[in-house]
């Protein structure tokens, strides 16, 4: 069977038929940057990088758009606390993002559009809107999209307009011409950035951000649109009306796809309950693989409860995976071996647990079966095992393997550097069974760590 997609807006399961055939155009709504990301940030990446990885593999060519918000009320609020330049200090977000994401395994996207970048483009589709009768500028100066004049308002959230409002119960404002319109251009308050429009020096909302970068680098048009499930209302919702009312190519998105929202003992993370766990809490823990895998052994779209017990049993489950692989000969050049068939079998388990909107949970199964068959074999039989396990992990983002880094040096080296500079921190800060640690387990992925009275150096073991 081929691959089938969860779509959000039809609420089921369709054949993945893309706008060029072989090509994936897949836009993923980024983070708002203004503060470190916790794992609920992080399980989303992973989850469209296992998308990606998973469709590339199947043959894809994927292009892979993924925006960062730097124009944003809570960001011009922030830096103004700390008396920095807004776009100065979600700079410094967006560069500790893609650190984050490289020590989690994510592969880059070709495109990071920023909003700051892309007001004109925002300009021209508000403009465009306004000629249309789909937006209108109110008193106060702010430019609304007007809910009414689009038909299918609420088809992504499956409400219409009216049970909107009720479950908003959101107050008269008498800007608006209708309570659900939402905002395209803010003018300007006194200290925030803004640029100069036609309808006075502002600044674009939120959703009109997303619809113009998506267009821009994508097309007008794209296969995939995803985020977190908090995403669907209003933000995609809006996304939609925007884009549908003024693109020519409809749909907007072929596929919306969404992640359940991360859970914390039963609630969700945020910061207002205080229960957030930061990403590089994970990452200096030295549990990128494993948290890799807790987030794989849930689907994508059922709400993972993250927990000091669950991760444990992730680190158990991953080093068990890593030790099949420990000993591994020449993995390129693995003899046909007598177990080829179960081998076949193993991988085409996967590929139907994939292909079923790429279902992780039995995927990760699969490899479980492999290092079993890794361990209970030897020889060829051995070898071929472990090689079809390193590659099947692969396509889920688990390294198993140091070798498998050392393709890599170059990718790697800054990360090991930077564990190391991280450690010598946490040597000078007394914390030693902290940096311990981190030398321990570079040295379970074959990096060796020698100090001296100069510092540190690294190097990988022969
Ligand atoms: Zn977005």
């Amino acid at each position: 069977m081929a691959l089938q997609v969860y779509n959000t807006m039809t609420r089921q399961k369709e054949p993945f038929e893309t706008i060029d055939p072989g090509k994936v155009r897949m836009y993923v709504c980024g983070v708002t940057v203004y503060d470190d990301s916790h794992i609920g940030h992080a399980l989303m990446a992973i989850t469209f990088d296992v998308i990606r990885r998973y469709l590339e593999w199947s043959g894809y060519a994927v292009l892979h758009a993924q925006n960062f918000t730097d124009v944003d009320d809570k960001i011009i609020n922030r830096a103004a606390q700390y008396g920095m330049d807004p776009l100065e200090f979600s700079t410094g977000y967006i560069e500790k993002w893609h650190e984050e994401s490289t020590a989690l395994n994510i592969l880059p996207a070709q495109v990071y559009p920023r909003a700051s970048e892309e007001i004109t483009g925002m300009l021209e589709m508000i403009g465009g809107l306004i000629e249309d009768g789909h937006a209108y500028q109110s008193d106060n100066g702010d430019v609304n999209f007007d809910v009414t004049s689009f038909e299918g308002y609420g088809k992504l959230s499956h409400r219409n307009l009216d049970d909107l409002l009720a479950g908003a119960r959101v107050a008269v404002d008498p800007t608006k011409r209708h309570p659900m319109d939402f905002v395209l251009w803010k003018a300007a308050k006194p200290g925030e950035p803004a640029w100069s429009s036609p309808w006075g020096p502002g600044r674009p909302g939120w959703h009109i951000e997303c619809s113009v970068m998506a267009s821009r680098h994508l097309g007008g048009q794209m296969d995939i649109h995803g985020g977190g499930a908090d995403l669907v209302f209003p933000h995609h919702e809006n996304e939609i009306a925007q884009s549908e009312s003024f693109e020519e190519s409809k749909p907007f998105a072929r596929y919306w796809m969404h992640n359940a929202l991360l859970q914390f003992r039963g609630d969700k993370m945020s910061k207002s309950i205080g229960n957030l766990v930061s990403t590089r809490e994970i990452i200096e823990n030295g549990d990128a693989g494993p948290f890799r895998l807790m987030v794989l052994q849930t689907h994508y779209r059922h709400p993972l409860t993250y927990t000091d017990e669950g991760i444990e049993s992730a680190r158990r489950g991953y080093e068990r995976l890593v030790n099949a692989v420990r000993d591994a000969g020449d993995l390129a050049n693995a003899q046909p071996a007598s177990i080829a068939s179960d081998l076949d079998a193993a991988e085409a388990r996967f590929r139907t647990a994939m292909d079923d909107d790429f279902n992780a949970p039995v995927a990760v199964s699969v490899l479980f079966d492999l290092a079993r068959l890794a361990n209970q074999s030897d020889g060829d039989d051995r070898t071929a095992a472990q090689a079809k396990l390193v590659e099947l992990a692969g396509v889920l983002g688990l390294p198993l393997q140091a070798s498998a880094t050392r393709a890599g040096d170059s990718d790697a080296g800054p990360f090991i550097e930077l564990l190391l500079e991280l450690r010598q921190e946490l040597r000078a800060d007394k914390q030693y069974a902290l940096a311990d640690s981190i030398r321990d387990r570079l040295t379970g992925l074959g990096v060796i760590v020698e100090d001296s009275a100069d510092g540190s150096s690294w190097h990988w073991s022969s």
